[in-house]
């Protein structure tokens, strides 16, 4: 069924109206006033979910697909309209790439020996209810992801999503539980609280059922769960840099970059922050990306605007730029700019505020470096240890391995956009949850189940 443009548009003013006046969002499936309620009907569902077959699972995952495809720009209007970050045409991408690409129960695997001895299998179990934290950054998408991948693993979920995306967060949770319902689940496999705070987060880290916790965010709400005492995903911040060298395809690597840059407006915490290129090539690389990708060359006068408008004199980031347009961002410090640029870039120091820092925002500072060895010493430095995402433009595999080894990150994406480790023009599986800290990299339903060893001695082996 097609649906224009204005329809879309009344349906969200009329979903945000709803919740504005509080109005049935409890009566919405999975949306609670109570956290200790919202974790007790989670454990109900988790009952009926624990002996389900497989199939049954399946069948459930296959319709949530269905209604992400078919919600997609909905959820992404909402998201836009509600967190006043990033942009509806990318945030589209992003449903269907979760919708069409994460995996279900084909992820979890079994694992056997037999021999003389019997036979051992080593099956992945639920852990029952997980608690799940989730940014305002990728709301929608981060519910869906992580839910298909936790049910997929027999698990249900209580979220605590963050409160400035908390109504694109229960559109979610509620088609989630729609899509189970039809398929014959149970109700509640994806619960919240109408209203989520510190408050209700503390109660469901320390819930008795709560035995695992993931985290999906900056660095304090990952401190936070690594802190509680429960297993914990920790899924933190990153600061990506795009590393190029002499070898690269410069002018494909300035397009790469700045496309990877400038998705969603600079949101995905894998996304390109800053770039680091060799001395030889540095001028060459930011022609293009002026010339030919859409970048305004910012004057020194242009920056320390931005700096003053984008943080706050201790670095704190003023949320009203995160995830803004290059043009949006131009205008606030009084620069207007033509609808094509997309970006905005200047070459400084690593040190330099707009670049040591995760902004989140399409803003990629270019830092010289005298040559390769110094590119990675530096491109290390700009990662914080974070251990998150790094890029590289080489044709050179010895330099390209040196640098995967020296900056370890849970993705490296050479030659190419950030966004082709989600899948996206790349190989592999999505998920928005790339668990940096703890280093279970890309989550998947895999990553939500425990290993449970079953050994039959000295039976059942029948070669
Ligand atoms: P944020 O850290 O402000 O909030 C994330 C979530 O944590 C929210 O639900 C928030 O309410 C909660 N929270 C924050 N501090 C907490 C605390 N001390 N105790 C309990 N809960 C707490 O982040 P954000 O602005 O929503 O998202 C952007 C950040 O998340 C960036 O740093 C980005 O890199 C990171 N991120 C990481 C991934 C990943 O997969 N590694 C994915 C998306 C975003």
């Amino acid at each position: 069924m097609e649906i224009t443009e204005s329809q879309i548009k009344s349906i969200v003013g009329e979903v945000m109206a709803k919740m504005q006046l509080g109005e049935s969002v409890t009566k919405m499936h999975g949306i609670f006033t109570d956290m200790n309620e919202a974790i007790e009907a989670a454990k109900e569902a988790q009952k009926q979910v624990r002996v389900m077959s497989m199939d049954q699972r399946e069948k459930i995952i296959s319709i949530i697909r269905r209604k992400i495809k078919e919600n997609a720009e909905t959820m992404a209007r909402m998201g836009v309209e509600e967190t006043g970050m990033g942009n509806v045409g990318d945030k589209i991408l992003k449903h269907v790439l979760v919708a069409e690409k994460t995996p279900g129960t084909e992820d979890i695997k079994t694992e056997a020996w037999s021999g003389d001895r019997g036979l051992t299998l080593v099956e992945m179990g639920p852990f029952g209810v997980i608690g799940a934290i989730t940014p305002c950054t990728n709301p929608s998408e981060t519910v869906l992801c992580n839910t298909m991948g936790m049910l997929a693993g027999g698990n249900t979920v209580v979220f605590n999503p963050h409160p400035q995306a908390i109504k694109t967060s229960i559109f979610a949770i509620n088609l989630l539980n729609e899509a189970s319902l039809e398929a014959g689940g149970p109700d509640n496999i994806a619960v919240t609280v109408e209203k989520p705070t510190m408050d209700s987060s503390a109660i469901m880290m320390k819930h008795k059922d709560i035995h695992l916790i993931v985290a999906t965010g900056g660095p304090g709400v990952v401190t936070a769960v690594l802190s509680s005492g429960k297993r914990g995903i920790g899924a933190g911040a990153g600061n990506p840099p795009a590393l190029v060298d002499e070898t690269a395809d410069i002018r494909k690597a300035a397009e790469d970059i700045v496309n990877g840059c400038t998705f969603d407006n600079n949101l995905p915490c894998i996304a390109e922050k800053e770039v680091v290129a060799v001395d030889s090539i540095c001028d060459e690389l930011m022609r293009y990306m002026v010339e030919e990708q859409g970048c305004y060359l910012a004057s020194p006068e242009v920056q320390d605007k931005l700096i003053h408008t984008v943080m706050d004199e201790k670095g704190r980031l003023n949320r009203k730029c995160v995830g803004r347009s290059a043009k949006v961002l131009l205008a606030m410090v009084g620069v207007d700019v033509s609808d094509n640029i997309r970006c905005i870039t200047f070459e400084g120091p690593k040190e330099h505020p707009l670049i040591t820092t995760e902004l989140m925002m399409p803003i990629l500072g270019v830092v010289r470096a005298k040559n390769f060895d110094d590119a990675v010493e530096q491109a290390v430095w700009l990662e914080h240890g974070n251990r998150h995402s790094a890029h590289i433009h080489s044709k050179n595999v010895d330099r390209i391995t040196k640098y995967a080894r020296e900056i370890d990150t849970a993705i490296l994406v050479k030659n190419g956009p950030s966004y082709a480790a989600l899948g996206f023009g790349g190989e592999g599986f999505p998920t928005f949850t790339i668990a940096s800290r703890t280093g279970e990299g890309l989550t998947s339903a895999a990553t939500f189940t425990k290993r449970r060893r079953c050994t039959m001695s000295d039976s059942l082996c029948i070669r």
